[in-house]
């Protein structure tokens, strides 16, 4: 496990990674590390995340009270610690309003078709979750049912959530995801999209299953992603193989909103 030193080194870091790259304007997003079973260590509230310093960050139990720092912990505390306790494997985790991406969850679209390789194999997909208000339990509520098999949920009318076995791999997801959104958005934008399907799907999946050092249980998108309608979902993947390790989400009824082609 990485030491509170480093840990505070990396949430800076990312931080302000996150401010450069414009996924967060103004005071906007929040960032935490697992310290050890009982202690998370998170960004303060109302501060920029470009600006921050390594004291700044405050370190709170999995009630989300603070044991210590100076100020006040990030008003979606909450949230991150839901992630905790719903997914043992996970040490990092990045908040921001990627504008591509969140451009999707204002539009009520997830990202689940199978447009890029690479994004399969890493992701799956990115469901879309029920919009709740900032800084309640409203807000965890929505992302409750996708957070077991995601690993990276886009949070509607509001911005993206992703996490991994250290804070890199939660904002690198966070990059795949908007870096994905802007080239779904383009291939939207180009009139004609050409989603991955069958056989090349299936190989994707092996590859998926025999990713060294991968950890998520994400399901690929549904092959009804592929139709452009979003119609017969049930049908169009009704003979498809899954690995073992890739098991039916318990989420396969969600919310499926496609990219319409014009
Ligand atoms: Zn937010």
């Amino acid at each position: 496990m990485t030491s509170e030193r480093q840990s505070r080194r990396d949430i800076v870091h990312f931080g302000k990674l996150l401010y450069e790259r414009g996924y967060v304007a103004a005071t906007d997003g929040n960032l935490s590390v697992r310290l050890d079973e009982n202690r998370i260590l998170a960004t303060p509230t109302a501060m920029s995340k470009g600006a921050m310093k390594p004291s700044d960050l405050v370190i709170v139990d999995m009630e989300g009270r603070r044991l210590s720092g100076k100020r006040n912990v990030s008003s979606e505390i909450g949230m991150h610690l839901l992630i905790y306790r719903l997914r043992p494997d996970i040490q990092g985790i990045v908040h921001a309003h990627p504008p591509t991406a969140t451009g999707f969850a204002a539009s009520g679209m997830a990202l689940n078709q199978p447009l890029v390789c690479e994004v399969v194999i890493g992701l799956g997909s990115i469901p879309l979750a029920k919009y709740g208000t900032p800084g309640t339990p409203e807000l965890a509520e929505g992302l409750k049912p996708y957070v077991p098999d995601y690993d990276a949920i886009l949070m509607s009318n509001h911005g993206v959530v992703s996490y991994g076995d250290t804070l890199e791999g939660a904002y690198m997801k966070m990059e795949t995801v908007e870096h994905f959104a802007h080239i779904a958005l383009v291939a939207h934008l180009l009139g004609r999209q050409q989603p991955l399907q069958g056989r090349e799907l299936e190989k994707l999946m092996l590859v998926r299953s025999k990713y060294q050092g991968y950890r998520s249980a994400a399901p690929l998108p549904l092959a009804v992603s592929c139709n452009f309608e979003g119609e017969n979902e049930g049908d169009n993947n009704v003979d498809r193989p899954r690995p073992s390790s890739i098991t039916e989400s318990p989420s396969s009824n969600r919310r499926v909103t496609t990219l319409r082609q014009r």
